[in-house]
């Protein structure tokens, strides 16, 4: 295997955990005999300081002519102001759009030695296993018209929750793809009862259902969803939902892992490159001081080597040697232990 990946260290702790993940896809190319072709580029608070734009038109270009995009996480203090014209997450945005990745994928799970670090009781997390698929360029944040104006003396903002049945169809036929290689069930969570983009959701994804009898199709509404996600976590396999809805979801079941570096994130478009990236931001509270949680981003690597460089297997041995460390007793700091964030990896690594 031969590939080209571009690496957005990013702002804060991006670079420390980035470059970790960078030491995991190193070992696995060596040990596989594979030719990974890492490259680096700017985005985010460090490309403004640079260039003045959070992503320029080159690094996008690199990143589409990739086959996959690894970032750590942009954003800090210093280019934090709301009304500043340049901000951080336009990088983002950008980058989201110019890929076309249109399905966010989040995986939960709560290590068993971890149980402890979540705010939930322990018998409420065991045997969670969760995949929460949010739709990622349409619904709430992007359906047109929106803006502000004057009405009747009165001044006004409108949003607009607008989907397309194909934009439905792609994300719910991945969502049905990834649940054949899991528990087979596929929760679709809508607001059907209120809003007509959800029922028609609802009508695409009940078609897919049909179309896949051997995985098991439930439509829940989104508060209760909100609910079910901290009274039975477990009783989840796959969960796929509008961008807005899986915005707050995705927040709210990251909670049950005790903490935010342990969470790899993938966004998937059709057949163009996969981003991967922890789900959290760039911890600018402990950004230079060695003690940020690679795990997050070594496991979002773990994503790639399944998603983007069809390397399965070579995921699975990632994902395990993290259990195997976490269950050894490793820990760093967040996880309640004093492990530097290279003593975590070289541990990893150790049991790769
Ligand atoms: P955050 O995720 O950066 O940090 C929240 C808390 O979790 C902090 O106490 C932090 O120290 C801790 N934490 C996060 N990742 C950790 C890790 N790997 N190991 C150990 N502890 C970790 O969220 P925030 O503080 O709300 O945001 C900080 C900045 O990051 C902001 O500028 C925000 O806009 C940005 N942000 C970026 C992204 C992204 O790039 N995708 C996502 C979220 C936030």
């Amino acid at each position: 295997m031969d590939a080209r990946i571009v690496v957005l260290p990013g702002d804060g702790i991006g670079p420390e955990v980035t470059a970790e993940a960078l030491r995991v896809l190193e070992a696995v190319a060596r040990k596989g005999g594979h030719a990974f072709h890492f490259s680096e580029q700017l985005m985010g608070g460090c490309s403004i300081d640079r260039h003045g734009t959070a992503l320029t038109a080159e690094a996008l270009a690199a990143c589409k002519a990739s086959r996959a995009v690894l970032l750590g996480a942009v954003g800090g203090p210093k280019w934090d102001d709301p009304t500043a014209k340049v901000r951080p997450e336009q990088g983002l945005l950008a980058l989201r759009k110019g890929l076309g990745v249109f399905a966010n994928l989040r995986p939960v799970t709560v290590h068993p030695a971890l149980i402890d670090s979540s705010p939930l009781k322990a018998d409420r997390l065991q045997g969670v296993d969760i995949l929460v698929i949010r739709e990622l360029t349409g619904g709430l944040y992007f359906g047109q018209p929106k803006g502000r104006d004057v009405r009747d003396g009165h001044e006004r903002a409108v949003d607009t929750l607008e989907y397309f049945d194909f934009e439905v169809r792609r994300v719910v036929e991945l969502a049905f793809r990834l649940a054949q290689g899991r528990r087979r069930k596929v929760t679709s969570v809508d607001k059907a009862n209120v809003l007509e983009s959800s029922r028609l959701w609802r009508q695409v994804a009940s078609a897919i259902g049909q179309a896949h009898p051997g995985v098991a199709l439930d439509h829940m509404l989104v508060d209760t969803a909100s609910m079910r996600l901290v009274v039975a976590p477990a009783s989840f396999d796959v969960v796929v939902t509008e961008n807005m809805f899986g915005d707050i979801l995705t927040d709210e079941a990251s909670v049950l892992a005790g903490s935010m570096g342990m969470l790899p994130s993938a966004s998937l478009g059709d057949g163009g490159p996969g981003l991967y990236e922890p789900i959290h931001g760039s911890a600018p509270d402990i950004a230079g001081q060695g003690v940020a949680n690679p795990v997050g981003t070594i496991l979002s690597a773990a994503m790639m080597l399944r998603h983007s460089l069809g390397l399965p297997a070579e995921a699975g041995a990632v994902e395990a040697a993290v259990h195997r460390a976490i269950a050894d007793g490793c820990r760093t700091k967040d996880l309640g232990g004093s492990l530097q964030t290279s003593r975590m990896t070289d541990e990893i690594l150790r049991r790769l």
